[in-house]
């Protein structure tokens, strides 16, 4: 079998007994129940993984990631990890992280083409539209790139407070929706300003009735 795919295998194999012997109950307690208090909506980017970035062990984060973390409604995978997050497993808070030089947001920046993907990205280039003042006058491309990440980020954010699952938790109890960005090179995460936690947070054009 071939060795890069068999490593992973037995690294699961090291990984079972290094828990086991840490805490011989540790897989039995973790198959109980999980009771997640937080909710992270991140890129499918193989750098930016959860639980490593935050310190967290395993049962502490419930996950939902794709290409540039985007929140689009039309999205049932997305709408389905959301409304199960807070509805039923009532987390406090959700993460929306995105990270500096992120390929979905370089491509999305571009005008090459890159097939199906392009009409996820279209969501990114809508972003790029709206703040296009602000980031054309960034000359460089980096810098515009992590601009736009960080936009990217605001406005994901935005259409998680627009959604009906947020709003109907926002009625009964409290939830905040962060958003932050991993930087690649330094292992950190910045906070970016944008934290909704209240109805009045966004345009009444996009509140629903309780
Ligand atoms: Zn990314």
């Amino acid at each position: 079998m071939e060795k890069s795919y068999q490593r992973l295998l037995e690294g699961n194999k090291k990984y079972s007994d290094s828990k086991k012997f840490e805490d011989p109950e540790y897989f039995k307690k973790l198959s109980l129940d999980q009771t997640p208090e937080y909710l992270w909506i991140g890129c499918s980017d193989s750098r930016v993984p959860a639980n490593e970035v935050t310190g967290t062990h395993s049962g502490e984060i419930f996950v939902h990631r794709n290409i540039a973390n985007l929140v689009v409604h039309t999205d049932m995978n997305l709408l389905s990890v959301l409304e199960y997050a807070v509805e039923y497993l009532k987390v406090k808070h959700i993460i929306v992280c995105g990270h500096y030089g992120c390929g979905g947001v370089r491509a999305a920046i571009s005008n090459n083409t890159h097939g199906i993907l392009d009409n996820w990205l279209r969501n990114i280039k809508e972003v790029y539209y709206k703040y296009q003042k602000e980031l054309d006058a960034i000359e460089d491309m980096d810098k515009r790139t992590d601009r736009l990440t960080e936009l990217n980020v605001i406005e994901q954010v935005r259409n998680l407070a627009k959604t009906k699952v947020v709003q109907r938790a926002w009625h009964n109890r409290t939830l905040r929706i962060h958003g932050w960005v991993y930087g690649l090179n330094s292992g950190l995460i910045t906070e970016l300003s944008a934290m909704y936690d209240e109805l009045e947070d966004i345009d009444p054009i996009f509140r629903y009735k309780e």
